[in-house]
């Protein structure tokens, strides 16, 4: 089966040009100018971009937590991530039972979605406690294709200093990607008992207030340094949402040191006075939305590189369950919110359209840079030949207003709701099949497969 993508403006991690894109059994055959190859189904995408699928290697599709589950599930979040022009995931599970061993909640992961998954997929493994057996299950992690696992600072599952210098260590013998949730548990857990014996925890605004900036600049700073005693070996930070932690950050890479650091739309878009609006309550997720210097400041870490991923947290406690658990006590509302629809259009139009990122940056933060470092390179990625046709084509003149009616999230709000949108991508293509055309989902259920993640 063959499909030539004519016409287009075909998008890598590092040039743009006027070229024909050829899929030859689900890969990039060819790229170049004037293609010709009979009986290829064509696509017209004058005026759009090709660009790699995006890749999203940070959600909760399926989480599960206190007995609350999110709403949407693997088959909805991953039919929701294709309207938006995602074709790869990388799903972090939830905690399992206490003291389960380290597979327990990946294989349960597994299996559900393989039968759900409508786009591709990885997990990342999770600890919550250390012992002999856990990490030897670690050296085993790369045989089941699972090249990476995450450790929490904070919540009932985090790990003290000893226990994450043991991981690390054991993690890059293995060669296993470490990502951190970091926020400083005791900061946060001092303040919201102060806050909890005055009383009266229903003002949204108490959220980001237990969870000071300086709560995540702590933790990113002690990671770094676990990660010097360790042997100099590399971290991963999930959703960096302060300036405070990307100063630390960038001072630790012009000293050479090889930490890695993503951020979330939400982190760039929105900012603490959400907190003040009526339904403020479903901005409650962690780490909170900070002050618009922050957001200014991450964007400057966009453009200068020193932030390497966009991905979402994406966490779809619906607004029911967040008012019916959190409205006379916002700190047990369920935190997260949902976004792996709109992270490609948002970061394409508040970013390339306002000029604060390129085109191939663009491509490096949603696709390139996360496959390299969650290690779904070369196959994913980036626009090569021999690399899986995961294409999207981004018609970059369409306008769109964001609301929860728009999107295909099986949730019932949108965090970025009004935001005025240009540009959206209109065909998805999967290991070369259609899986978005005509704003319809074109594969079932289970079309997604299992990727064996490698560091490279
Ligand atoms: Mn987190
Ligand atoms: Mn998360």
């Amino acid at each position: 089966m063959k499909t030539l993508v004519t016409n287009g403006i075909v998008v890598t991690s590092t040039t743009s040009f006027q070229s024909d894109l050829l899929i030859e059994n689900g890969r990039i055959g060819a790229i170049g100018s004037a293609l010709s190859s009979p009986n290829a189904t064509i696509i017209d995408a004058a005026g759009c971009y090709v660009m790699p699928g995006g890749i999203d290697v940070h959600t909760h599709l399926n989480l599960e937590v206190g007995g609350e589950k999110v709403s949407d599930g693997f088959y909805a979040g991953s039919a929701a991530a294709a309207f938006g022009g995602t074709t790869t995931i990388v799903e972090h599970p939830g905690f399992g039972p206490p003291g389960c061993d380290l597979n327990y909640q990946t294989n349960l992961y597994h299996q559900q979605a393989d039968r759900e998954m409508v786009i591709d997929y990885g997990l990342h493994a999770v600890i919550q406690h250390v012992d002999r057996a856990v990490l030897e299950g670690i050296t085993l992690l790369p045989e089941q294709g699972i090249a990476s696992l995450k450790v929490y600072l904070t919540y009932s599952g985090r790990l003290g200093d000893e226990a994450i210098i043991e991981v690390l260590k054991t993690a890059h013998a293995a060669g296993v990607r470490v990502a951190f949730h970091a926020e400083n548990h005791a900061i946060i857990s001092s303040l919201t008992n102060t806050f909890r014996a005055r009383g009266h925890c229903t003002d949204p605004g108490l959220h980001p207030a237990s969870r000071p900036d300086y709560a995540e600049a702590e933790a990113v700073f002690r990671l770094i340094q676990l990660a010097r005693a360790a042997g100099e070996v590399p971290v991963y930070i999930v959703h960096l949402s302060t300036a405070a932690g990307l100063d630390i950050i960038r001072k630790a890479r012009r000293q050479g040191r090889e930490v890695y650091a993503e951020t979330c739309p939400q982190y760039l878009c929105l900012n603490e006075t959400c907190y003040q609006q009526p339904d403020g309550l479903q901005y409650v997720l962690s780490p909170p939305l900070r002050r618009q210097e922050d957001c200014d400041a991450l964007w400057d870490g966009l453009g200068d590189g020193s932030i390497d991923v966009v991905a979402t947290d994406h966490c779809s406690f619906s607004l029911a369950q967040k008012m019916q658990k959190g409205k006379t006590d916002i700190f047990a509302a369920p935190g997260g919110i949902p976004g792996v629809e709109t992270r490609m259009p948002l970061l394409f139009s508040e970013g390339v359209v306002k000029k604060r990122i390129d085109l191939n940056r663009f491509v490096r933060l949603t696709a390139t840079n996360p496959a390299k470092i969650m290690g779904l390179a070369p196959q994913k990625g980036d626009l090569i030949v021999g690399g899986d046709a995961d294409i999207i084509i981004l018609e970059p003149r369409i306008k769109k207003t964001i609301s929860s009616r728009l999107l295909h999230q099986d949730v019932d709000y949108t965090p970025f709701a009004g935001m005025e949108i240009q540009g959206w991508p209109t065909t998805v293509i999967q290991r070369g099949q259609i899986v978005i055309k005509d704003e319809q989902l074109k594969v079932a259920r289970g079309a997604g497969s299992f990727v064996q993640r490698k560091i490279q």
